[in-house]
């Protein structure tokens, strides 16, 4: 996927679709698809993909699903369910088509925080689940998706990269999008939300999770201090953190993860109108 490819596609979108409250649909693993729902209801209809169940929004009088595709997912024909208020069924195919990632060594100086030593398992384990149960977290307050970048500074490494720690023959991919900026730039929140997890974490350092509402959920590791508490409401800008290097790290940077439908996708695709390609 080249950058010119990527523009044509947003700028055909937003040509077709100015103020639509949709992230930019880019069909491929890791990416999203916008679907326009045909039928008509007054109250939003229930929307599943793999069983998850998805973010809808109103556009324009028109319901449309805003689905996450896993980077794990095979390109072809894939479809959504949807249970509409007369109990009526839809299902509604869409094709994901193929996206090469590119793979990148890393060198980490802590080989602790690589190969973990036994007394870390017990940490780590308990905090996949924090982790997982922060994704799940589901309100129906309808998502917004007119994002504004959580940190300035430039881009490090893009979403979906196939990464190889220390040299080890593992690939593991790299479900967010780093900014790299000095220890602490302070880091805002891109949309109105919920503060859901703010805790300290093995892997990602200090991290805040927020929910968006409908599945939209996103999250900020590795901050030098959390300025929030979960339970609290922010606005779009108000500040929950400051970069730092807290963590798995090779310098200071923020990792930014966007979760929808509970499965990471592509950040770059909701601030698509602010990023400034660098040669
Ligand atoms: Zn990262």
């Amino acid at each position: 996927m080249t950058m010119i490819r990527f523009s044509i596609i947003f700028l055909g979108l937003v040509a077709l679709n100015a103020n639509a409250n949709t992230p930019v649909s880019l069909p491929v693993p890791g990416g999203v698809v916008v679907i326009a729902l045909a039928k008509k209801s007054d109250q939003p209809p229930r929307a599943t993909y793999n069983k998850k169940r998805v973010s809808v929004v109103c556009n324009d009088s028109t319901w449309q699903a805003v689905v996450g595709i896993p980077l794990s997912a095979k390109p072809g024909r894939h479809n959504i369910k949807v249970s509409w208020p007369d109990k009526t069924t839809s299902t509604y195919n869409f094709q994901v088509e193929n996206k090469e990632y590119e793979t990148r060594h890393i060198t980490i100086k802590n080989k602790r925080k690589v190969t973990p030593l036994q007394e870390d398992m017990a940490r780590i384990k308990k905090e996949r689940s924090i982790k997982a149960n922060a994704r799940k977290t589901w309100t129906d307050s309808a998502a917004r998706f007119d994002f504004i970048r959580p940190v300035e500074g430039p881009l490090s490494s893009p979403f979906g990269l196939q990464r190889i720690y220390n040299n080890q023959e593992r690939i593991r991919r790299h479900t967010g999008l780093d900014f790299a900026a000095p220890e602490g730039t302070p880091i805002v929140a891109p949309a109105d939300g919920v503060v859901v997890v703010a805790h300290d974490f093995f892997f990602s350092g200090n991290m805040v999770y927020l929910d968006h509402g409908n599945g939209f959920i996103t999250s900020y590791a590795h901050l030098s201090r959390i300025d929030v508490k979960p339970g609290q409401k922010l606005q779009q800008g108000d500040q929950l953190g400051a970069v730092g290097m807290t963590g798995r790290v090779t310098g200071p940077h923020l990792h930014w993860t966007v979760f929808l439908n509970q499965t990471s996708v592509d950040p770059s695709l909701f601030i698509a109108d602010q990023l400034v390609t660098r040669p």
